[in-house]
């Protein structure tokens, strides 16, 4: 008979809510605590930023979202969605293949309410502890903090035998290093503090970054900038004009920068700019988990975790799910690169799948040491390879074998071969597009196409 469990879950994003699906439906007893008062967690746009806008001061009030204004998804909707509840075109939504970011959210409270999920979550209870009982128990104690009467704190304690985090990876700003970035007179933001263009009018702007946002950003403040220039760090990047921007400019990365204003770049240029934008990405960050230094976050990477999810000497009773990120071959005007691309939301559902099966029994874990020996293995992979410590968690699309290893351990239908195929040369079919890629690529037509000559699943 499967084994059901007092579970909680931490935070009601895109992973805390397919992992509470995946828990009821194996029949454990799920509480969420979502700090904030909506489902959607990344994709609930908030135009307010915070007090440091680089997101240094340890104090700040957190905003948790990083969204701007502008932002449509990078992937296709037609890989966004669940294996059996698909982000469909709907009435009076946006129905492009690459929605603005209040589609994703409508789908993500669609998806809460289909399922039932809101009446599991308390909303407004931010987790500030996670804790074992004792050091042999599996019995963990949660924390939480409610705003009560006249907005004070009201701190409650409760009891769980599982713990599910699911708190999200794009909040902890990561800030770029540099000789003279704390003197220099300018303004300094990271990406997460970044909404709208206007402020950015006539100013002459640096950003650093080669992911997602620092492209996304680029083009929003290019036609309101007087100037911008994009930092890039490595061999690869040097001076150069970025094509059909008149105004905007590559280099490789900060050489330093000057009390007076003035931004010098490792390929020797110089420019007086007013504002460097960090687009720089974030940290792993689990401000309320006391684990007596079992789990520790070094260098992004957080472990020891056994498949990105357990540590071995806690599992199942406590799991990670949503760290995993892409590398993906990624294409601007310039330049080809390698950059950070987003998790596809299949790894964060068979990763919350997976959990809830653990936790049933009806899907089995290797012993402690074996996890544990399994992910030295990957570290002294890792090492022989040259693979940065801080790629620890970064999955490589054109495999797929994360994906693969986790549907065979489920024992599921695997998801369509187009699929695989989309995210495998999503990038590359962008490039062929250009900067429009978003609204010039014809997703569907591409998907029969691809179907009708390869209409196979992942085996
Ligand atoms: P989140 O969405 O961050 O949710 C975490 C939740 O936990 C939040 O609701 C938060 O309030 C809550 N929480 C945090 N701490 C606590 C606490 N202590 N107590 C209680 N609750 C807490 N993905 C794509 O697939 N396609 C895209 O196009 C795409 N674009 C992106 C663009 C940007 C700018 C960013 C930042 C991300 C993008 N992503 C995209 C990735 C996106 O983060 C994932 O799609 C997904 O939303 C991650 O879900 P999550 O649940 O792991 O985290």
């Amino acid at each position: 008979m499967a084994q059901s469990y007092k579970v909680a879950v931490i935070g009601a994003g895109m992973a805390g809510l397919v992992t509470a699906r995946e828990l009821r439906r194996e029949g454990h007893q799920v509480t969420v605590f979502e700090k904030g008062q909506r489902v959607g967690g990344t994709w609930l746009y908030n135009p307010q930023v915070e007090s440091d806008l680089l997101g240094l001061d340890p104090n700040r009030e957190i905003v948790h979202t990083s969204l701007y204004r502008s932002l449509r998804v990078n992937l296709p909707r037609h890989v966004m969605g669940f294996l059996d509840y698909p982000f469909v075109k709907k009435e009076g939504g946006d129905s492009r293949s690459f929605p603005g970011h209040a589609e994703v959210l409508r789908f993500l409270e669609d998806f809460a309410r289909d399922f039932g999920l809101m009446e599991l979550i308390r909303f407004g209870h931010e987790v500030v502890g996670l804790e074992r009982v004792d050091e042999v128990s599996h019995e963990w104690v949660i924390e939480s903090r409610t705003r009560g009467m006249e907005s004070r704190w009201e701190f409650k304690e409760h009891a769980f035998e599982a713990v599910i985090v699911c708190n999200g990876k794009n909040t902890e700003p990561n800030i770029a290093e540099f000789p003279g970035r704390d003197a220099w007179p300018g303004l300094q933001m990271h990406s997460h503090n970044y909404r709208t263009p206007e402020q950015f009018k006539n100013k002459i702007v640096v950003l650093i970054g080669n992911g997602p946002s620092a492209y996304d950003i680029l083009k929003d403040i290019y036609p309101l900038a007087r100037q911008v220039h994009q930092a890039i760090r490595g061999p690869d990047f040097q001076l150069k004009k970025l094509k059909n921007h008149d105004n905007a400019w590559q280099h490789s990365m900060i050489e330093c920068a000057h009390k007076d204003g003035k931004v010098v770049f490792q390929d020797g240029s110089i420019v007086d700019a007013d504002v460097i934008i960090h687009c720089t990405g974030y940290k792993y960050h689990f401000p309320f988990l006391k684990s007596n230094g079992i789990i520790t976050v070094d260098n992004k990477r957080v472990g020891p975790l056994y498949k990105h999810v357990f540590p071995p000497s806690l599992a199942p009773w406590l799991s990670f799910v949503g760290l995993p990120y892409l590398c993906i071959l990624s294409f601007n005007t310039v330049n080809r690169s390698l950059h950070d691309q987003t998790l596809p939301v299949l790894v964060i559902e068979l990763q919350g799948k997976w959990v809830a099966k653990v936790l049933s029994g009806k899907v089995e874990l290797p012993t402690e040491e074996e996890m544990a020996y399994s992910v030295q293995e990957l570290y002294s992979q890792m090492e022989k390879t040259g693979w940065p410590k801080h790629h620890t968690h970064k999955l490589h699309p054109d495999k797929f074998d994360y994906e693969t290893w986790l549907v065979a351990q489920l024992d599921i239908t695997p998801p369509e071969r187009w699929k695989q195929i989309m995210l495998m040369s999503v990038i590359k079919i962008a490039s062929d597009y250009g900067d429009n890629y978003r609204d010039e690529w014809n997703v569907d037509k591409w998907i029969q196409e691809i179907d009708s000559s390869n209409n196979k699943s992942i085996d």
